[in-house]
């Protein structure tokens, strides 16, 4: 549905993306990862053109987006700052002003805006004008107008800012119903990786402009390691522990010390087991001790460390 090829833009000598590819499928959900600045939004923009890139082409449905604008009556877009609403309008008059202008009829539009404001929870908000709600409720209002038309792809640019943790769970459950059941294609970026691991199915991880990682969360976290051990002891233990790493874990291990905590990242569960019997043997108790899977988060931070490092 959506594909990328090669996307560059600079502002002056500074590259805010440089050769960016990708594609996104039909009902796909793909998560567009990255710190600050490294060019997310810049790619939302381009694919709605907001802004000209200087090389590269977009396509949607096989057609060049540089060559005809029709391609935008078929997408939906979140940007930040509640920027696709009018503030004089309230939620569902906006809501139903985009539905309608996309050809959409009054009896469906009606029907999408009223299940939509039940769920993202703007109900009671029905006779307040866009400007005077809070910033949270703005969000929803922009993620109404935006889901309402029930466009085949949705750019979602950090969706759950300013958003209450029950409405970050309802938006999870619309997501992933709307692109089952409608095919609806979702490109989203967010810091929130917890909502990410829910909800994603592919991750696109940029770094200074440029495509680091593509593929499954899971291939993302099998590229690192499996598990993360976290220890807390007592100064005169840590010490003692630090002297014995590199013995008890073989190379293909990421340590790391914070004010509290040595936490180490690996894949062999033998050698979580000898660093347990270890501590056993010196007869050291651990103030904390926890063995977890590898969380999306430090996949993706471990990641970025990689790339800053090489
Ligand atoms: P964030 O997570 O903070 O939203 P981002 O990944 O969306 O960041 P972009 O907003 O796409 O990052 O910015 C990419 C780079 O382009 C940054 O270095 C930014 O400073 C630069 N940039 C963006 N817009 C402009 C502009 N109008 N003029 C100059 N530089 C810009």
């Amino acid at each position: 549905m959506l594909s990328i090829n090669e996307l560059s833009k600079s502002y002056g000598d500074h590259h805010a993306l440089k050769d960016v590819s990708f594609d996104l499928a039909k009902g796909e959900r793909v998560a567009l990862l990255g710190a600050n600045g490294s060019g997310k939004t810049t790619t939302i923009n381009s694919i709605c053109r907001l802004l000209e890139w200087d090389q590269g082409d977009i396509f949607f449905n096989g057609k060049n987006i540089k060559e005809s604008t029709s391609y935008l009556r078929d997408i939906g877009v979140v940007l930040g700052g509640c920027r696709n609403t009018n503030w004089r309008l309230t939620a569902s008059q906006n809501a139903e002003y985009f539905s309608r202008l996309r050809g959409v009829s009054k009896k469906q539009s009606l029907a999408n805006i009223s299940k939509l404001e039940e769920q993202l929870g703007l109900a009671q908000y029905k006779q307040k004008e866009v400007g005077k709600l809070s910033t949270g409720n703005k969000q929803k209002a922009s993620l109404l107008c935006a889901l309402a038309y029930q466009p085949k792809l949705l750019l979602l640019d950090e969706p759950t800012l300013g958003l209450d943790s029950q409405t970050v769970t309802e938006l999870q459950k619309i997501i992933v119903e709307q692109s089952n059941q409608l095919e609806q294609g979702f490109l989203i970026t967010s810091h929130d990786m917890g909502f990410i691991d829910k909800i994603c199915n592919r991750v696109i991880v940029i770094d200074q402009g440029k495509v680091i990682f593509k593929g499954s969360i899971s291939t993302l976290k099998e590229e690192l390691f499996h598990y993360e051990m976290r220890l807390k002891l007592k100064p005169t233990d840590r010490a003692k522990l630090n002297g014995a790493l590199k013995s008890l874990w073989s190379e293909n291990t990421q340590f790391e010390q914070d004010k509290e905590d040595i936490i180490i990242r690996y894949d062999s569960v033998e050698q979580a087991f000898a660093t347990v019997n270890w501590l056993a043997q010196q007869a050291i108790t651990p103030q904390e001790l926890s063995i977890n899977p590898l969380s999306i988060e430090t996949a993706y931070h471990s990641l970025i460390n990689k790339e800053i490092k090489a």
